[in-house]
């Protein structure tokens, strides 16, 4: 069996990089419906939207115009898969990276990491879980958390504060809801082939010589995180739950 297959998926930030990489492993792995939410459809990539892409394989998909630090706005995408059936994976991925600006991080610039990184991750996954609890059979939420939630070196400070703070938001939620059957769990992704990590120049100066310390020698690519996402989604990680996955190469290991 496809590892999708009967499921109705939501992500946030899937109209580019990581997320529509998981939009399109997801309906790649038979979901019945994927619905994508984000601030624009574009992707910053180019190219077609996600969901026309997924159209056009011949799978199931609809965007609608969510903000993640907006609850009424992630309970009105939850609220859309209720025409498939309801909700069974959601992915908490719409995420900023915002440099340090200098030897200390400004004000609003943390707090701009912390509304969308941490409690847009919040909000989203509450909505997911509230409609899940309703609904009475189980699901699934998964956290696109950041190896800068599990260690310092190689990352800004306002960033990975608040990846840390989503890994550990992940444990407590995974606590608080396993026993209505819903899983909760946080992919660690690592250097990652998309526009956010080309929008920052230092960042991409630096990464060759990063590459060539990791294990596995060179950035992953969107798909690859799509992959594991749609496995934590599905019955086939019927036991994981909890966990802060790396997707990185092998980096956080060495
Ligand atoms: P990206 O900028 O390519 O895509 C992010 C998407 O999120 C965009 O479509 C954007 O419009 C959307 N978004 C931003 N703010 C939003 C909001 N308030 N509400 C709804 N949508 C919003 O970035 P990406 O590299 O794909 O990053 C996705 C996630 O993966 C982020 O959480 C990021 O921290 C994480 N991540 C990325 C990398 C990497 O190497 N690219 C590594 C580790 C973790």
């Amino acid at each position: 069996t496809a590892m999708l297959e009967g499921k109705v998926v939501a992500v946030t930030g899937g109209a580019s990089g990581i997320g529509r990489g998981i939009a399109l492993a997801a309906a790649r792995h038979g979901a019945k419906a994927v619905i994508i939410g984000d601030l624009h459809d574009q992707p910053r990539e180019g190219g077609e939207t996600t969901h026309a892409l997924i159209a056009l394989s011949g799978g199931t998909a609809s965007f609608r115009k969510a903000d993640v630090t907006s609850r009424a706005d992630m309970d009105a995408l939850v609220a859309e898969a209720e025409a498939f059936g309801g909700i069974d994976l959601m992915v908490c991925n719409a995420g900023i990276a915002v440099p340090d600006d200098g030897p200390e991080i400004a004000p609003d610039v943390f707090r701009k990491l912390i509304a969308i990184n941490q409690e847009g991750a919040l909000l989203s996954a509450q909505a997911a879980i509230a409609a899940m609890i309703a609904r009475g059979k189980g699901g699934s939420v998964v956290m696109i958390s950041s190896m800068g939630g599990l260690r310092g070196a190689g990352f800004t400070t306002g960033y990975s504060a608040t990846k840390g703070a989503v890994n550990m938001m992940t444990a407590a939620l995974a606590d608080a809801h396993g026993p209505q059957n819903i899983r909760v769990n946080a992919v660690c992704p690592g250097l990652i082939h998309t526009a956010l990590i080309e929008s920052s120049p230092a960042v991409a100066a630096a990464i060759e010589p990063m590459c060539q310390r990791m294990p596995l020698r060179r950035l992953g690519q969107p798909s690859e995180v799509g992959d594991v996402v749609a496995w934590l989604g599905s019955p086939f990680s019927s036991f994981v739950t909890g966990v802060t996955l790396p997707v990185d190469g092998g980096q956080t290991a060495i």
